[in-house]
């Protein structure tokens, strides 16, 4: 194989093909016209111009084209279900771009599996070609975002929908990050804690452990588990009591335990309230 034709993708150099697309690394790939008509909207590209040649210049790379030209025709396609996301993500944008139908569905079903690892690009990709069930999807995750670079990515008709959004959150914020309506005397029930020694007890210590930890944001409400974690608390109040009444193995006390968790309920709970997203489109 001369070193001419090993540029041609071994997958698509059908002498039949009647159009050539070129990758942006220089590989070509011989593609039959009436199977772009068929599954697809945007090709060839109308702002392109095929060379001297008909070569048709793309700016995608073979490894797109590769795998978005399956898609076009008659054959299994493709399941993607191991496909990574940096191979995923250019595969979903060139599907979208050149409206290839059969693609643009598997790839945005493969991308509503990555959000958790890939909020912002796939709020991206979710708003601008129209997904609002994925933004939906994705809009609890990017909570966690800076404000600021949320208001840049997201197209202009989905600002006000998204500050109406977190309006939300930080209305649950507000209403569910204090506690200690005994100043730490006592729990929420007015029960002693059993930690209690001299002035201290643990409650207090937690409760106020956790709301220094919500009062960084309302990011923090996504992230409950780290919020609610107060073994470090814990070690150190039995550090420093251990001589007196508490053992150093003994456990967070339960009437502590117990206020964490109604606690983090009544959060989860206002959280769960919060209307979808899309809702506010
Ligand atoms: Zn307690």
């Amino acid at each position: 194989m001369s070193v001419e034709e090993s540029r041609y993708s071994p997958k698509f150099n059908s002498p039949s093909a009647d159009i050539t697309f070129k990758s942006s690394d220089g590989v070509f790939f011989r593609i039959h016209r009436k199977n772009l008509e068929v599954c697809t909207e945007g090709f060839p590209p109308s702002d392109v111009v095929a060379t001297e040649d008909e070569v048709v210049e793309l700016t995608e790379t073979s490894t797109t084209l590769e795998l978005l030209f399956q898609f076009i025709y008659p054959q299994r396609h493709p399941a993607l279900d191991t496909t990574p996301f940096d191979i995923l993500y250019p595969l979903a944008e060139a599907s979208e771009k050149y409206q290839v139908f059969p693609a643009m569905n598997i790839c945005h079903i493969r991308l509503r599996d990555m959000v958790q690892q890939h909020p912002a690009e796939i709020s991206v990709y979710a708003a601008k070609h129209n997904y609002p069930y994925l933004v939906s999807h994705v809009a609890p995750m990017m909570i966690g975002m800076d404000p600021i670079k949320v208001a840049q990515i997201l197209p202009p008709h989905l600002i006000v929908p998204w500050t109406r959004y977190i309006q939300e959150w930080i209305r649950v914020h507000r209403q569910t990050t204090l506690v200690l309506t005994y100043n730490g005397r006592c729990h929420e029930d007015r029960k002693i804690c059993d930690s209690r020694i001299t002035n201290e007890n643990a409650w207090q210590i937690f409760a106020f452990s956790c709301m220094r930890k919500l009062s960084s944001g309302i990011q923090t409400l996504r992230a409950l588990d780290e919020v609610f974690d107060v073994a470090q608390d814990w070690k150190v109040m039995k550090d420093t009591f251990v001589r007196y009444e508490l053992r150093a193995n003994a456990p967070v006390p339960q009437c502590c335990q117990n206020d964490l968790a109604a606690w983090r309920k009544k959060i989860d709970d206002a959280i769960a309230s919060i209307p979808k997203f899309s809702t506010f489109l």
